[in-house]
């Protein structure tokens, strides 16, 4: 019988677990729940149902795991602690300073509930924060080095969007591709936020708009923009739409260590994701630990966990025969 999978939140992510729930045959998405009307909310998988999010609590017996695709400001705070009630949940969490304060929200009424939940899961948090870990522990004396992008910043091309006179933007964050190039030579540089990664944003604006003016507004923004170096491009609405609709992302994790009496030897861990659509690998990196969460859960398991909980082949849809046979 496969897994029998809800997701709540049809949204970017929403689609994209839809979408990696097609490529694991050993499961089955049986409902989305949505608080829109779910007369308008389109989902792709025919012979899936679409309900009101109020209704949640009768499918309470009927899934096996539910995927929360709500946005990590104010979505997931809430629905994760009350979802993890009645039901084994995954979540993609990633305000990583309430990490610990979300972990013990969900944690107790997982607990209450009887219930698996897994949160942050996702690339960062989740495979970044999985490699880090690892790096630390193999090499407990070196330095630390996360880099992200090519990739849009959804938050900076909010914050840019905010500006009066601005139609449209997206903010893409770029690696500083020297700095990148002395970490992997072993230099262990000390690097500022400057000098880590650069800003480059596409502005649509709007009629009469005073370029200048909004220009300066991005590049003193604090937080955001002012301490890094900033390029804007104005480009028509049609142009952003061809050249910049989709959402990219990656990165590179990075540990250099050291080993030997002398620590004469030194030595370079390197992770790196190059993403086409962010919330589309996002998801499928959910939908494998919501294989975890059904697993621990059958095997009576309660409680919140994290990435860091979940020992691998749990994610594999191979047993662990066959992974000793072709993996190891
Ligand atoms: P999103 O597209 O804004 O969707 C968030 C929620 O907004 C949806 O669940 C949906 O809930 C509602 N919504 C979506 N489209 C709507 C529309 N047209 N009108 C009204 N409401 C709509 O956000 P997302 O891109 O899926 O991202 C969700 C979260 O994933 C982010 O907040 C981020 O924290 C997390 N994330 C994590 C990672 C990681 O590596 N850990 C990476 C990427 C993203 P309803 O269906 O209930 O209305």
């Amino acid at each position: 019988m496969s897994i029998r999978v809800g997701i709540i939140g049809y949204g970017n992510l929403g689609r994209g677990v839809e979408c990696a729930i097609c490529q694991n045959p050993d499961m089955e998405l049986k409902v989305v729940f949505t608080r829109r009307n779910p007369e308008q909310v389109k989902i792709l998988t025919e012979g899936t149902v679409v309900c009101r999010l109020e209704e949640a609590a009768a499918w309470k017996d009927k899934l096996d795991v539910v995927i929360l695709c709500g946005g990590s400001a104010t979505d997931l705070p809430m629905q994760t602690p009350e979802y993890a009630r009645l039901f084994n949940v995954v979540d993609s969490f990633d305000t990583h300073a309430r990490i610990p304060e979300h972990f013990a929200n969900v944690d107790a009424s997982a607990k209450e509930g009887g219930n698996v939940a897994i949160i942050s899961v996702g690339w960062d948090p989740g495979m970044f924060s999985l490699n880090r870990m690892y790096a630390n522990a193999i090499l407990p004396e070196g330095k630390d080095y996360t880099f992200w992008g090519r990739g849009v910043s959804q938050g900076h091309s909010d914050a840019i969007r905010r500006i009066a006179g601005v139609k449209d933007a997206k903010q893409y964050t770029i690696p500083v591709e020297s700095a990148l190039k002395a970490v992997r030579a072993g230099e262990n540089p000390e690097l500022t936020t400057r000098q880590k990664h650069t800003r480059e944003c596409f502005v649509v604006l709007e009629e009469g708009a005073d370029a200048a003016k909004v220009e300066a507004e991005i590049k003193n923004m604090p937080n955001y923009f002012s301490d890094y170096d900033t390029t804007v491009h104005f480009i028509s609405e049609e142009e952003l739409k061809r050249n910049h609709s989709r959402i990219p992302h990656g990165g590179f994790v990075l540990r250099s260590g050291v080993t030997g009496w002398e620590k004469e030897n030194s030595h370079l861990i390197e992770y790196s994701l190059k993403l086409d659509s962010n919330p589309e690998f996002t998801a499928s990196v959910i939908v494998a630990y919501a294989r975890a969460a059904y697993r621990l859960a059958s095997e009576g398991q309660t409680g919140c966990k994290t990435v860091f909980d979940i020992a691998p082949a749990y994610l594999s849809a191979k047993s662990g025969e066959e992974l000793r046979a072709s993996m190891l």
